[in-house]
């Protein structure tokens, strides 16, 4: 068991002190290929924001001293202003902060996220100021401001990394923050290292909690109120307030839509539903019917010219086809040059393979939002790529309307329709076998950090095609349904 509360653990506590007692237990597991790679490109962010202090020195462990006494040390001599991963412990609390400065009325905080400043995690990211803050002021140092080191929207390919940063002021969040923290912080501290585990109570944080199912609310109940798919949080609460988690007992005083309401019955009766609008929606499409499916790379420095932070470029597609039901199936597919930006080679491409007629079958409106992303790049395409989005239909949407399978357990994602649906069909044994995956290695391969393209270019287009295989078995399987 872990002896310390690092920021992480703190900002679970705050959000499930049960979820951070698990979590201070538990050997954390090895990061994926896909974590591994967001985490590099969050240290060489950090890295690149150390420039913007050319004098600063950075606090490396050494000899006998610990990483914290070295911090005590440095800091001591007022010769030198800017440090970087400066580390503190007061109790049990550790931390770094990224960037320490010096200044005249006190020391500066600074924390580098490889974000923009309207980032929806923006919240999260001054809670991590917050902390940083609280626990460099518990071991005595006084500090002046709190700021976050965000990403610049302007910055382009090539430009100098200065420009790349955009310094904001969090100081008043912060200190506010801090004044709640500080109410607590003796109180969790405390409950994180008993032995006997906090209270636990149902929230939206359950739905993503790795402990659910084995060692905490869900534990040995096989249909939860969080099975109700897209379940509203202040019903959640209602549901917490009297401790019901079992779907079994969710009580009819809590008013649900007949879409959540169908779901639960399915699952307490274990039964298929299949609405009577299937039929007519199914007829109603048009053959030769399409199936495609689009990947995409981003990255938090952009990868081509022209290009800005975290941009989404469209790298791949897989297009089946049939021009019916009992029809020969037809593949055809693109995968770019990851050396450069072929978004119109594959828009071009994509436009001749896809013909003037038929439906094209989509999962999720995000192939749209991509087609709708190059017609405002490539004008002159526009025409051609309006007529393919009215031809676009979406399979997730007909799903939700007219079927609900048990085990879907509340989400229609791919990757729980496919198996209740097509059982024989899986992603299993794929050596990309997820949309993370697939972005990771593109950009891997973009960065010249692949040594064996043949291979990874071979896993890619094997991936997009069993994304659009996946397409087709479900189609049929609706057919069957009918
Ligand atoms: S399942 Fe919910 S209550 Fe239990 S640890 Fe996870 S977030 Fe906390």
């Amino acid at each position: 068991m872990k002896t310390t509360i690092s920021k992480h653990d703190w900002l679970t506590a705050i959000d499930c002190g049960a979820k951070a007692w698990f979590q201070l237990r538990e050997e954390p597991s090895p990061p994926t290929e896909a974590d591994r790679f967001r985490m590099e490109q969050g240290t060489h962010i950090g890295v690149l924001a150390q420039s913007l202090f050319p004098d600063g020195i950075l606090v490396n462990p050494s000899g006998e001293l610990s990483v914290t006494a070295i911090t005590q040390k440095l800091i001591s001599d007022q010769n030198t202003n800017t440090f970087f991963e400066a580390a503190f412990k007061f109790d049990q609390l550790a931390t770094k902060a990224d960037i320490l400065n010096r200044e005249s009325d006190g020391w500066h905080v600074l924390e580098v996220k490889s974000s923009f400043s309207d980032s929806k995690s923006i919240n999260e990211y001054i809670l991590d100021l917050a902390y940083t803050t609280m626990v460099v002021e518990l071991c005595g140092l006084t500090v002046a401001t709190s700021s976050l080191v965000l990403l610049n929207r302007d910055y382009l390919y090539g430009d100098d990394p200065t420009k790349l940063f955009e310094i904001v002021d969090k100081t008043s969040e912060v200190k506010e923050i801090i004044a709640g923290f500080v109410v607590m912080r003796e109180e969790l501290v405390s409950a994180l290292f008993r032995d006997d585990q906090p209270a636990h109570s149902l929230s939206s944080s359950c739905r993503s909690c790795a402990y659910f199912d084995e060692d905490c609310l869900g534990m040995g109940i096989e249909y939860t109120v969080l099975d109700i798919p897209s379940l509203h949080h202040t019903k959640l609460k209602k549901l917490s307030a009297s401790i019901i988690v079992d779907l079994r007992y969710f009580p009819d005083e809590i008013a649900i839509s007949d879409v959540q309401e169908r779901a639960k019955i399915c699952m307490l009766n274990n039964e298929i539903y299949t609405g009577l609008g299937l039929q007519e929606e199914l007829d109603g499409i048009t053959w030769p019917c399409y199936y495609l499916d689009f990947e995409t790379v981003a990255t938090v420095l952009p990868l081509y010219a022209d290009h800005g932070c975290h941009q989404q470029i469209l790298t791949q597609f897989s297009l089946h086809s049939r021009i019916s039901a009992d029809g020969k199936l037809q593949h055809c597919e693109y995968l770019a040059n990851a050396s450069k930006d072929c978004q119109r080679e594959l828009t071009e491409k994509l436009i001749d393979a896809l013909g003037n007629e038929g439906a094209i079958f989509v999962y999720s409106s995000f192939e749209k939002t991509r087609i709708n992303a190059m017609a405002e790049l490539y004008p002159d395409l526009a025409e051609a790529l309006s007529s393919i989005i009215e031809r676009l239909v979406d399979l997730l949407i007909i799903l939700k309307e007219h079927v609900y399978h048990p085990k879907f357990k509340g989400s229609y994602s791919i990757k729980k329709v496919l198996p209740a649906l097509v059982p024989d069909l899986s992603y299993d044994g794929l050596d990309i076998g997820d949309g993370d995956m697939a972005i990771t290695m593109f950009a891997k391969m973009a960065l010249g950090e692949v040594v064996d393209t043949d291979q990874v270019r071979n896993d890619l287009l094997a991936y997009c095609k069993l994304d659009t295989l996946a397409m087709v078995r479900l189609h049929d399987a609706l057919l069957g349904y009918r």
